[in-house]
């Protein structure tokens, strides 16, 4: 983990230099890897309940290991990195944070329902905008924060499940341990296979090339992929049946290793394109 930390530092300080416009959207996902790696050395293990002998099953028949839904797993450990994650966002906009964390630590703000209204709530931006009253561009980062504060218990699920994942040949368009849909994904070895990645969970899983992992559709005339600038090493794969689109790395002609976290932040404008065309 130590090592891909490091690794994951020193491409995001090349990005920073290659792309100056993106310098800021990088310090703050370096800041938060740095946070991640501490708040997951925290935890007792995995706190979510699994029961082993149903894993096999579930992943058999589709269902993703942890059900948040349930509701039954500690919050503390959320709570903890998320109050953490907010002291980023306390340089930019010190007034909007600092009154999120008193409401939070005054428990005016059940940190519980604002952490289950995110992952449960249809349109995730609008609760924040009626409830907290802040600016827009303060909501993506708390929204980004509250996704994070789960990701180091979702890794440790993806870290003692991942063999058994990796077995049960999981073939389904979101992720096997959270549920949640790939907004990115990569080409890999030497076969050219597609594989899917999960942003809260930081795992990954194959998936075939010509298939929407949305909708399914698997008809060659309506899927379709667009690069920028003749740069092959990125594209986005489309589906005109749903409208939806995936990013999609490809690092074989570099032989380096994508670290998706970071190229998902490195191509905002690969995002702002397809939703410029339609896509979401
Ligand atoms: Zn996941
Ligand atoms: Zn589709």
């Amino acid at each position: 983990m130590a090592k891909k930390l490091s690794k994951a530092l020193t491409t995001i300080e090349q990005y920073k230099s290659q792309s100056p416009h993106y310098a800021e959207l990088l310090t703050i996902l370096e800041e938060i890897l740095i946070l991640r790696e501490e708040h997951r050395r925290k935890l007792p293990g995995v706190i979510f309940f699994i029961d082993d002998r149903l894993v096999g099953k579930k992943l058999e028949s589709g269902f993703p290991l942890v059900d948040l839904s349930q509701d039954d797993f500690p919050i503390e450990y959320a709570q903890a990195y998320f109050l953490d994650l907010l002291k980023i966002a306390e340089k930019d906009s010190p007034g909007e944070t600092l009154e999120l964390r008193e409401k939070i630590e005054m428990g005016e703000i059940q940190f519980r329902d604002l952490l289950l209204a995110h992952f449960f709530s249809e349109d995730e931006g609008e609760m924040k905008g009626d409830e907290l009253g802040k600016e827009e561009a303060a909501f993506d980062l708390i929204e980004l924060f509250i996704e994070e504060c789960m990701r180091p218990a979702f890794e440790l699920v993806a870290e003692k499940y991942g063999s058994i994942i990796e077995k049960s040949r999981w073939s389904e368009g979101f992720c096997p341990i959270c549920g949640k849909e790939p907004k990115i994904g990569e080409i890999k070895n030497q076969e050219g296979k597609r594989y899917l990645f999960c942003t809260q969970c930081g795992i990954e899983w194959p998936y075939k090339r010509i298939k929407c992992p949305f909708c399914g559709n698997e008809e060659q005339q309506t899927l379709a992929y667009f690069t920028v600038e003749d740069d092959e090493r990125y594209r986005v794969d489309v589906c005109n049946e749903c409208r939806r689109y995936i990013k999609i790395v490809d690092f074989r002609s570099t032989n380096e290793e994508a670290d998706l976290d970071v190229e998902d932040i490195a191509t905002l404008h690969l995002d702002i394109l397809a939703n410029e065309e339609g896509y979401d």
